[in-house]
């Protein structure tokens, strides 16, 4: 089993329109004429492909950027607007939960109850009723458990939006995102989380969310750990030792989150697998990119660790990009399963590589939740 700790997926079905019930080549054709997004008709996740790749759990996220006037990037004008943003890719998890597709973890029960189902021979297990005609019509494997994220924060106009989102069976933020924040500065942005941060992340402690530290910007980072005790993951992020850049974890980064018990999910986006790959370029075949360069982040992490506990898969796989930017021997998702042999032709030990692929985020998991 793989627990993917980081995927798009209600970003895929309602921004780019990808119905990830259908199989990969169904989405694939009917993009094929597309070309508002870079990745059209290259995308490799879908449920079909999620399942023939056991992966039986993941973190989903819910993402809507709001942009302050003089922010370039692309977003929202208004926190409201992005908040219902949030609340529209909402809608579409519940919709594949009543549809046997998808099953909702937020709790240890919950947790439990999916490693259950995983273990049991193939039968579509969603626990939703649904309405009847949201039901599946076909057996077509287990729901896939999803822990439910939110990747950058400013969507949360006010604390109470916090509350109500925890309510909604949100366990996991990550406070910034790409450039600067409300709550505290991403990637490419640069500053500290100031009170309006300090703020949040007591909220978050109090509530027993998990602080998602990928994308924070170094300083905000350093001020984060240093005000919040909670649980804290980095959902999908790499080593900047093997790939020079600040989206990347330093080695003094990652061994604090690793004395703090926090799992490091390997991203798959290959600019951040490879040092100098450039956007729209390079391509997997120029650079020679493979699934065996995700091994030598994992194994970075568990080399500066000493052991195989702290480090797993967050493999943004559908996160704006499909083939053209990922290793050249990936085909879709499914392939996550080929790193259990990639791991084990590097010298690591069954056990190992059961705890890399999914034994450390379910702990981690776990005793989240264990109170
Ligand atoms: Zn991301």
């Amino acid at each position: 089993m793989v627990f993917d700790a980081h995927l798009d997926l209600a970003m895929n079905a309602m921004e780019w329109n990808r119905d990830l019930t259908q199989p990969i080549d169904q989405i694939r054709e009917r993009e094929a004429t597309l070309t508002d997004k870079p990745d059209r008709g290259r995308g490799t996740v879908c449920f079909p492909e999620m399942r023939r790749g056991s992966i039986g759990l993941c973190v989903a996220t819910q993402i809507a950027r709001y942009v302050k006037p003089g922010n370039p990037r692309p977003g929202w004008h208004s926190p409201a607007q992005a908040w219902a943003h949030t609340q529209a890719q909402l809608a579409w998890y519940r919709a594949m939960e009543d549809a046997g597709e998808l099953v909702r973890i937020a709790d240890a029960k919950s947790l439990r109850d999916q490693l259950e189902r995983l273990q049991q021979p193939a039968t579509r297990t969603g626990t939703s009723q649904g309405p009847p005609g949201l039901r599946p019509k076909t057996d077509s494997g287990p729901a896939i458990g999803y822990v439910l994220s939110l990747e950058g924060a400013d969507s949360l106009a006010t604390l109470h939006h916090l509350e109500l989102a925890y309510a909604q069976g949100l366990r996991a933020v990550g406070p910034a995102h790409y450039g600067p924040g409300t709550y505290a500065q991403g990637t490419d942005a640069t500053g500290g989380i100031g009170a309006r941060g300090r703020e949040l992340l007591a909220e978050m402690e109090r509530l027993g969310i998990i602080l998602d530290v990928t994308h924070l910007c170094d300083e905000s980072f350093w001020e984060a750990v240093d005000v919040f005790y909670g649980p804290m993951w980095a959902s999908h992020s790499n080593c900047r030792a093997l790939v020079p850049h600040h989206r990347q974890l330093s080695d003094e980064q990652l061994k604090f989150l690793i004395g703090r018990g926090a799992v490091i999910g390997t991203a798959l986006d290959a600019w951040m697998l490879v040092p100098g790959w450039i956007r729209a370029q390079s391509t997997p075949a120029s650079t020679g990119l493979r699934l065996d360069h995700v091994i030598n982040h994992i194994d970075h992490v568990c080399q500066l660790a000493g052991n195989a506990n702290h480090a797993g898969i967050g493999s943004d796989l559908d996160g704006g990009f499909g083939r053209e930017q990922t290793p050249g021997d990936l085909e879709t998702i499914a392939d996550l399963a080929q790193l259990e042999r990639l791991l084990a032709a590097r010298g690591y030990r069954e056990e190992d590589v059961r705890q890399i692929l999914h034994g450390n985020f379910l702990r981690f998991l776990t005793k989240a939740w264990s109170d």
